[in-house]
């Protein structure tokens, strides 16, 4: 393995990691620790073809990288001999001021801990993640890639809210987008498809797993997205409503008299698919569709329906698109939410091949299409790992 990277998913109560090499992209060993601060945690490391799963209990992020570190002396190479040219981190907000990779130091920490404001479910736990790396691997270089960076480029007419100048000024309230590095990646392997350069393309680049974004994304640039100041913005997602009128919020807020901090779990954990179906998982949301569920079924016309507003809009947005590329869990095996989702954009220069979408592509239109609509899988960990080592080349 060349300029192997160790790349670090954070959460409030997981750890993710992969070790990556930083050229094929190709992740050799890579795991899961779920329920970290709970009494059963369960670990899950992948080494080639041998899986283990072990139960224990994890107290906190330092002792879920040292089991980290000692699966790896159990199963595969040892981290210590692997040598690693750096350990990566996702970082879920990256403010207005980190629109690149950037090397870890206590400085920059102190900045992501200022973010915590934009995000406070998500940069608590990977800034966790990076202070207890540092320590354990004190010798390797800690990057930090920022989920929002690739939307950097997203222009005031579309990354502008129509707020009080104060808001904007003094609090950062802005569109930043999110997804950002899976984005990156499935709209360069469009282009790779398309067998053209990212730069001669426009990709409309729809991620849909629990959290969802669609991004427009103009000669390898980034120009709209619809997540937001937060991930709540744009699609309806497991948990998250998407968008709604910002006063339904006052509106129970004085009905209720629920709090803030109740209607903002109301809407990032209690709503979309969740609310409307009664179920996250849209395998099971599919199932209980397919067997007359009425709940169900308007769940996923929504579900198809705000997709597809999105990706007209898009169209609108960079003039005219070369391909939609469908990617992450929804996105890379539901058939159905594909061909919802393209319905009626026919007219648009959607022709969607109903075969080879049943079969998940790679190619889902047919071959006369205007815009050529594919499935990508997305490698985000592959592409932290990608920018982390460009970055330390430079
Ligand atoms: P992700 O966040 O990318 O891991 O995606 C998670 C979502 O993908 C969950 O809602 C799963 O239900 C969904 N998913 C995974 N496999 C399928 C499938 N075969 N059909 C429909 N949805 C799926």
């Amino acid at each position: 393995m060349s300029a192997p990277v160790l790349v670090v998913n954070s959460g409030s109560s997981s750890i993710k990691y992969q070790l990556v090499d930083g050229e094929t992209l190709q992740a050799s060993t890579s795991g899961l620790i779920e329920r970290v601060g709970q009494s059963e945690s369960i670990l899950t490391h992948r080494h080639g073809d041998e899986r283990t799963e072990r139960t224990a209990h994890i107290a906190d992020h330092a002792a879920g990288l040292e089991a980290v570190v000692a699966a790896f002396e159990e199963h595969g190479t040892p981290l210590a001999d692997a040598g690693l040219i750096a350990v990566a981190h996702r970082v879920v907000h990256g403010g207005e001021r980190f629109v690149q990779p950037v090397v870890v130091d206590d400085e920059v920490e102190a900045a992501i801990d200022r973010l915590s404001s934009l995000a406070p479910l998500h940069n608590p736990a990977n800034l966790e993640g990076i202070r207890v790396a540092r320590k354990l691997f004190p010798r390797l270089p800690q990057v930090a890639v920022f989920d929002t960076a690739f939307h950097a480029t997203v222009p005031e007419r579309a990354h502008l809210y129509a707020v009080p100048a104060s808001w904007r000024e003094d609090h950062g309230v802005r569109r930043y987008g999110f997804h950002g590095t899976s984005h990156a990646y499935v709209s360069r392997k469009a282009a790779e498809m398309l067998g053209r350069h990212p730069k001669e393309v426009n990709v409309i680049v729809a991620h849909l797993g629990n959290g969802a974004s669609v991004t427009a994304v103009e000669r390898g640039r980034s120009i709209d997205t619809s997540m937001g100041l937060t991930p709540l913005e744009g699609l309806v997602m497991g948990t998250r409503s998407g968008d709604i009128d910002p006063a339904i919020v006052f509106h129970m807020h004085r009905s209720t008299g629920a709090s803030f901090a109740d209607l903002d779990d109301a809407l990032n954990k209690e709503s979309g698919m969740l609310a409307l179906a009664g179920q996250i998982d849209m395998r099971v949301v599919e199932a209980a569709a397919e067997g007359g569920d009425r709940a169900a079924q308007i769940a996923l016309e929504i579900y198809c329906y705000r997709i597809r507003k999105y990706i007209g809009a898009y169209i609108a947005a960079l003039g005219g698109a070369d391909a939609i590329a469908f990617t992450a869990g929804i996105g890379e095996n539901s058939a159905e939410v594909r061909a919802g989702a393209l319905g009626s954009l026919t007219a648009l220069g959607v022709r969607l091949d109903e075969a080879a979408n049943a079969a998940g592509g790679p190619v889902i239109s047919t071959p006369g299409s205007p815009i050529t609509v594919m499935v990508v899988p997305t490698n985000e960990e592959g592409e932290i790992a990608a920018q982390t080592t460009a970055l330390l080349r430079n």
